[in-house]
């Protein structure tokens, strides 16, 4: 195998079998993939890498896999790479004793703190060549960085940084540099690792067993552990335990012991949007279908389980995210309420729900009195994310519950919706101000839908939601934005189309009254496959002066000496770049193809395309900047305007 010479120095890179994976073997396997852009040689690397893993070193396996998508744990658990611009630079400048003023300047001209790591380290004289690194110990280091919070954590962590630099070789640097950073940038997706992983585990599974397989058998083998693995990690997102479980008792194995398990959160089930009710009937049509309110809060999943031991079992409650981040410091109220809706036959479930900001029925000064109702959603984005005392609470939840995931011990995942919403209702009760179950109405006409749309609209929520009813295309479909669950927003049906979450990674200084604030942002779009945010517009309207103060103390802080290396922004010039933290929704008349933006460029032209118009509507602090808009889905958000207005795209979008 290739990834077991140096790709810099052409020399052997030793590793026996029982002994820790050398990091050089991962670095050269890197610097492969980095070198091709074809799917399937990547593939084939990445899947030699691993078979040779499990045959040698099979204890490192794992931190293998770790290092391969850049984490460090399951998402949940919340340790993160993303060492900050400065940070990195001052290691690197420290660590090969070069100055501060050159290495801004290399970066400037090379665009990849990576490649300036490289180049300072070959610079730097050395005495005697450092013991090569091992992914444990690069792994450990790498998490150690992370975990380093409060006093002095800054020094610590360039002190971290520093021992790594010092002990890397070749073109090591370059990809421990690009890990910190949080971007490794060789163009593999995490889709890739996990079909490696399948492969892995098949290969190395037969060769144990001395099954002899012909050339068609082991691809039929192959495809049906790859389409295991993926079901089975998007069930449980957690390599922690579905590594071992491949290990141990291979795909079949995996498969029996790793099910959905109350306390790790699953990635949600998402929709797709619809530009008009027509639309919904054209895809539903003669099919059973529900229309449910969509409740404009934030998406909770609510998990309740026993906790060990089992001989005295505690009951524990956590609430996830829309990204699987944990919120029960944020919710404590929802935490103590939850429990009452339970009804006594339950012991453990998974609820897939909103949580909305709500008012109780209030009587006036005048004895009126005032219904009940929902609040939007800017009312719930007041409060702060962590450690939220119940005697600072203003405004009351109310959770909406739309789906059940898992009761008593049973995923219920492979059940279609109305026997899920059977059990929903049967398992769980309504209490006033606190919980209900999601409005829902099963409408087969556009007038009986839109007739719900107005009324759902009226009391408070951005639309519906229409979802598969009966059969197997209504089943759960964790992680997938699925044709199966349409979303039918009353801002869509006046024109304006569906809003976009877009990261923030430049700015431009006010002119005129706002030269104390950056007048206007640079916005951009994720691309997962190239891991390269992509500029989509240029946005200057819709805030007050009250929210430019807001954006200048966010973005001050987070202001880059250069561009990142990973931001495409074709012709668009910003001021500063930021690195990528934050991300807004927003709103835009149309879209429209544009010689100076990069977003989705190659998709459905030679030329990116834009936002017109882009307005502001809120802060998406429950996305992380790599759950933002896809270049695909703004290629379809086009694409679908084009078929609906038909002189397509008009014009061309100004800088
Ligand atoms: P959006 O900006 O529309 O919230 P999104 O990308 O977060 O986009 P979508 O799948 O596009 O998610 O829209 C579904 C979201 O609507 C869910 O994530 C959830 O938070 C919310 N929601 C409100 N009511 C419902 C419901 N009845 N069923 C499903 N989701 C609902």
């Amino acid at each position: 195998a290739i990834f077991l010479k140096s790709t810099e120095t052409g020399d052997k890179i030793k590793w026996k079998a029982g002994e820790a994976v050398p990091y050089g073997a991962l670095a050269a396997a890197f610097a492969e993939i980095e070198a091709t852009t074809k799917r399937l040689v990547i593939l084939e690397i990445l899947t030699k890498l691993f078979v040779t893993v499990i045959e040698r070193s099979p204890d490192n396996f794992l931190r293998v896999i770790y290092l391969c998508i850049n984490r460090l744990c399951p998402d949940y658990e919340g340790l993160e790479l993303g060492i900050g611009e400065g940070l990195l630079l001052k290691a690197i400048a420290q660590g090969t004793g070069r100055d501060m003023k050159v290495i801004k300047k290399d970066l400037e001209a090379k665009g990849d703190l990576g490649l300036v790591a490289i180049g300072s380290r070959a610079k730097q004289p050395t005495m005697f060549k450092p013991a090569p690194l091992t992914v444990p110990a690069v792994f450990k280091q790498l998490k150690e960085i992370a975990d380093m919070s409060g006093n002095k954590s800054q020094d610590r962590k360039i002190g971290g940084i520093k021992k790594l630099l010092a002990a890397s070789q070749n073109d090591e640097p370059k990809y421990i540099i690009r890990s910190l950073e949080g971007k490794l940038r060789i163009g593999l997706a995490e889709r890739t690792v996990l079909v490696a992983l399948a492969q892995s585990i098949v290969l190395t599974g037969a060769k144990k067993q001395k099954k002899r397989l012909d050339t068609e058998e082991m691809a039929n083998e192959i495809a049906r552990g790859t389409e295991v693995v993926k079901a089975v990690y998007s069930e449980l997102p957690n390599y922690d335990l579905v590594v071992p479980a491949l290990l141990e008792s291979g795909i079949d194995g995996c498969r029996a012991a790793c099910k959905l398990t109350p306390g790790i959160p699953l990635k949600p089930m998402l929709a797709k949007p619809t530009k008009a009710i027509t639309e919904v009937l054209d895809r539903f049509e003669g099919k059973a279908f529900t229309c449910e309110y969509k409740y404009d809060g934030e998406r909770a999943q609510v998990h309740f389980f026993a906790t060990t031991p089992s001989t005295a079992p505690k009951t524990k409650l956590a609430v996830f995210s829309r990204n699987s981040e944990n919120m029960s410091l944020k919710y404590p109220d929802l935490v103590e309420q939850v429990p009452r809706c339970i009804k006594p036959d339950v012991k453990s479930f998974v609820l897939d729900a909103e949580v909305t900001a709500w008012k109780k029925e209030e009587k006036d000064d005048k004895g009126e009195i005032h219904p009940a109702r929902l609040l939007p959603f800017q009312e719930l984005s007041r409060r702060k994310r962590k450690d939220v005392k119940a005697e600072d609470i203003v405004v009351k939840v109310k959770l909406f519950a739309f789906d059940l995931l898992y009761l008593n011990g049973e995923p219920l995942l492979h059940l279609d919706l109305e026997a899920r919403r059977k059990l929903l209702r049967e398992h769980f009760q309504p209490v006033p101000n606190e919980f209900d179950f999601a409005t829902s109405q099963d409408c087969t006409t556009v007038e009986e839908i839109q007739t719900f749309l107005d009324i759902s609209v009226k009391e408070g929520c951005e639309g519906l939601m229409v979802k598969m009813l009966a059969g197997e295309d209504a089943t759960y479909e964790p992680s997938r934005r699925s044709m199966n669950w349409l979303k039918l927003k009353k801002d869509y049906l006046s024109g304006t189309g569906d809003s976009l979450d877009l990261v923030v990674i430049g700015g431009y200084y006010g002119k005129g009254k706002r030269t104390n604030v950056y007048g206007a942002f640079l916005l951009a779009c994720y691309d997962a496959d190239s891991e390269t945010y992509q500029a989509v517009c240029k946005i200057g309207t819709g805030f007050s002066e009250a929210d430019l103060d807001a954006h200048w103390s966010t973005f001050k802080p987070l202001e880059l000496s250069s561009k990142k290396g990973y931001y495409d922004v074709g012709e668009a010039k910003p001021d500063v770049f930021y690195e990528p933290k934050v991300v807004w929704e927003v709103l835009t008349a149309d879209l429209s193809l544009s010689p100076v933006y990069t977003a989705a460029k190659g998709l459905v032209d030679s030329r990116g395309i834009s936002l017109r118009f882009p307005r502001f509507i809120r802060i998406r602090d429950d996305k992380d900047p790599d759950d933002s808009t896809s270049p695909e889905q703004i290629a379809s958000m086009y694409r679908a305007q084009a078929t609906t207005n038909k002189s397509g795209g008009k014009g061309e979008a100004e800088d």
